[in-house]
């Protein structure tokens, strides 16, 4: 008899790589599916993306030559809407890490029940090492590759890591080209300009800043006067985290990023540092005079009340989760936890905010901007961040009320349980066609 992949799974042979990212968003699932005892059939379902593509595809370069390229789309579930998620470049982006960020983005749009589905693409590349010209023939180029994919009501990208607004200005450009009219519904993160929504940039910093507010004020401490951040990841979301965090009084004694980190436990000038990573003309904390030097390994250990990793997926593993100081983790990045330490930080009582409510804020304003630009009618400042706040806030209750009536552990099984329970009803609802 031949046995499944998903038997295979059931039988718990699952690798011994803790950081293999489809298969932690698996046990994730698995683990809420057990708690609210998923009917089995839709488990199937939700185990498998609905649709992968992978592409490769020619660029002309700036020499003459030709670099072929590789691309992902992959939309995980559509039963609550068209599907939703960012583009990320990297060279390291590979398909199960697109697989679990796809799926990431179901749960992540159902827990803040915004009208979505969950979607991620990605193409192997390190885009500081192309010309500008290249680099708008790629975006061109992988943006046609997925054309039959992407559209306002089927599948709408948004930036991630190494992409942003002008390229999503490109990515729509090119659909609308193709399509023969300007489609602004067709992406988001757009530049004000061309369709953006005002507060889109930084929501997802926000969203990290305001689902922590909660939670401290959960813990009956004031946020933020004199609470001590450390933060991993200096970019769209790490940046915009501090600085409303610094804004809010809040002490940021450490900051890594990719090229080494910096220190002071007497708090970080955060306007200061930000103005220095954009003029040093390094594009990094690092060296800034304002701080020590601080190893990128040491963020995990600073003596400090809240950790937020806004980087990469796998930061926190079982070789750093007992080192941990903080008492309350914020996850600005996608999977930064692997289940292993995750089990570890459970067991530490370390209150763990998980990446898809803690940075939904993102996707939440892009489904802003979807609204705005369907309508061609724009919202101020202020209408973006009261809606933006009043669904973070809902959502953070909404997540405490399942934990507590359901008596679960932790918040991320909650969140995943509330999320996995709103598309398992959306896809009974639905039935299965034909
Ligand atoms: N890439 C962001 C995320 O991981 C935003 C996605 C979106 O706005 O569609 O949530």
């Amino acid at each position: 008899m031949e046995i499944t992949k998903r038997e295979i799974f059931h039988q718990k042979e699952l690798s011994e790589d803790e950081t293999n990212p489809w298969q932690n968003a698996l046990i994730q699932l698995n683990e809420a599916a057990k708690v609210i005892n998923l009917d089995n059939n839709i488990l199937k379902i939700l185990e498998r993306p609905a649709t992968t593509l992978i592409t490769t595809f020619p660029v002309t370069m700036d020499d003459g030559s030709i670099e072929v390229f590789e691309g992902y789309r992959v939309q995980h579930n559509m039963s609550r809407g068209p599907c939703k998620g960012g583009i990320r470049f990297s060279p390291s982006v590979n398909i199960d890490e697109v697989k679990a960020l796809a799926a990431w983005m179901t749960w992540k749009t159902a827990v803040t029940n915004i009208p979505y589905g969950g979607a991620k693409g990605g193409v192997v590349v390190d885009p500081s090492k192309l010309s500008q010209s290249e680099l708008q023939r790629l975006v061109r180029r992988f943006t046609y590759s997925i054309i039959s994919l992407i559209g306002p009501n089927s599948d709408i990208p948004a930036p991630d890591i190494n992409t942003n607004p002008e390229i999503m200005a490109v990515m729509m450009d090119t659909y609308s080209m193709i399509k023969g009219h300007t489609e602004l519904g067709v992406v988001t993160g757009k530049p004000i300009e061309v369709g953006g929504s005002l507060g889109r940039k930084e929501a997802t910093g926000r969203g990290v800043y305001i689902t922590m507010e909660e939670a401290l004020h959960q813990q009956n401490k004031q946020c933020c006067d004199g609470v001590k951040i450390a933060i991993q990841g200096f970019g769209n979301v790490g940046s915009h985290f501090a600085r409303i965090a610094y804004e809010n009084k809040a002490k940021i004694i450490g900051v890594t990023d990719i090229f080494g980190g910096v220190y002071n436990p007497n708090g970080l000038d955060i306007p200061d540092l930000i103005s220095y990573v954009e003029n040093s003309g390094k594009r990094s904390v690092v060296g800034y005079p304002g701080a020590d030097p601080l190893p990128q390994a040491d963020i995990f250990s600073l003596d400090v009340d809240v950790l937020a990793p806004c980087a990469l997926e796998n930061q926190i593993t079982t070789s750093n989760a007992e080192i941990i100081e903080a008492s309350l983790i914020v996850e600005g990045a996608n999977g930064p936890t692997t289940p292993r330490a995750d089990k570890i930080l459970n067991e530490r009582g370390i209150v763990v905010i998980p990446d898809i409510l803690a940075n939904a804020g993102g996707v939440v304003c892009s489904y802003f901007e979807w609204v705005q630009s369907l309508q061609s009618f724009f919202w101020s400042d202020d209408q973006v961040n009261n809606a933006l706040s009043n669904i973070l806030i809902k959502s953070f209750k909404e997540v405490n009320l399942y934990k507590s009536r359901y008596n679960i552990q932790d918040l991320r099984t909650a969140a995943m349980c509330l999320a996995v329970n709103r598309v398992a009803k959306a896809i009974k609802l639905r039935g299965i066609f034909p």
